[in-house]
């Protein structure tokens, strides 16, 4: 799997590329990555310009950048959808990770200033990722963030193919809570099934726990599976174990 990051910042992103399972994945022969600077293409003294209209900020020019991808594009006979990371795009969801984790990778533009001239993601993007409802300064951390979500699902970089599997948004759940040693932490003891050794147990709890997450944080991500007899009863048994718990803290207040 190959990326290519058109950006103002390649040493921004080297830095944090090298570390945890991105470093790891670009250390093995399993993923690559390589940073192309709109400044090094169409020689001039800067690659951004005043916006016609007028208007605060300056806007990323669209030669060097087309430049840039082009040149992204000839590094590689895999072909790979140019990405622009834009507050305007597609929200960027576990879903969307999983669809990219299948291809050879990406072609992703961070821009800067006030984004990029729109001739240029008329003709070079194919579509746009948002990180989220809010505005950065640059398309450099939502691009780590994206290449991140899609190489921990590439097969072979995580140590435990099951850390994957596991996790919220798979299965349409949020994760169960996760405990570590010391089994008792400044007067908070894990639950005890936990340490009970009975995996069924432990199996039908982290289930309980997962469904009753997702409909007291995210209940939109509850699709039809989560309402069956089976699942239905997971959900009961986690509100009358929060309804007790809330009696309890009542009770203690
Ligand atoms: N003027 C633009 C607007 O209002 O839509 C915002 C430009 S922003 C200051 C500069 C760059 O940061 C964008 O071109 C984009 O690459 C990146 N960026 C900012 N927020 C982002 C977000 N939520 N998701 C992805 N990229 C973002």
């Amino acid at each position: 799997m190959r990326f290519d990051l058109i950006t103002l910042l390649p040493e921004a992103v080297a830095a944090f590329a090298a570390l945890g399972v991105t470093g790891e994945a670009l250390r093995s022969d399993k993923a690559q990555l390589a940073a192309w600077n709109p400044r090094d293409f169409e020689r001039k003294a800067r690659p951004d310009d005043k916006p016609y209209g007028g208007g605060a900020g300056m806007v990323l020019q669209a030669e060097p950048l087309a430049q840039a991808i082009d040149a992204a594009r000839a590094a590689s006979d895999v072909s790979r959808p140019v990405i622009l990371l834009s507050p305007q795009g597609q929200p960027f969801d576990q879903a969307m990770a999983q669809q990219l984790a299948q291809g050879g990778g990406a072609i992703l533009i961070a821009g800067r200033y006030e984004g990029i001239d729109q001739r240029v993601i008329d003709s070079h993007v194919d579509f746009e990722i948002s990180a989220g409802d809010f505005v950065l300064s640059g398309g450099e951390l939502p691009a780590l963030m994206i290449m991140d979500a899609i190489l921990r699902l590439v097969p072979g970089i995580l140590g435990d193919e099951n850390s994957a599997r596991d996790e919220s948004f798979v299965d349409a759940r949020l994760e169960y809570p996760q405990y570590t040693r010391p089994e008792s932490w400044r007067g908070r003891r894990v639950p005890p099934v936990l340490t009970s050794g009975n995996h069924r147990e432990i199996l039908h709890w982290r289930r309980v726990q997962a469904i009753g997450r997702t409909w007291e944080r995210r209940p939109d991500l509850l699709d039809e599976s989560a309402f069956d007899a089976h699942n239905r009863a997971l959900l009961r048994e986690y509100i009358n174990e929060f309804l007790a718990g809330q009696s309890k803290d009542a009770t203690s207040d």
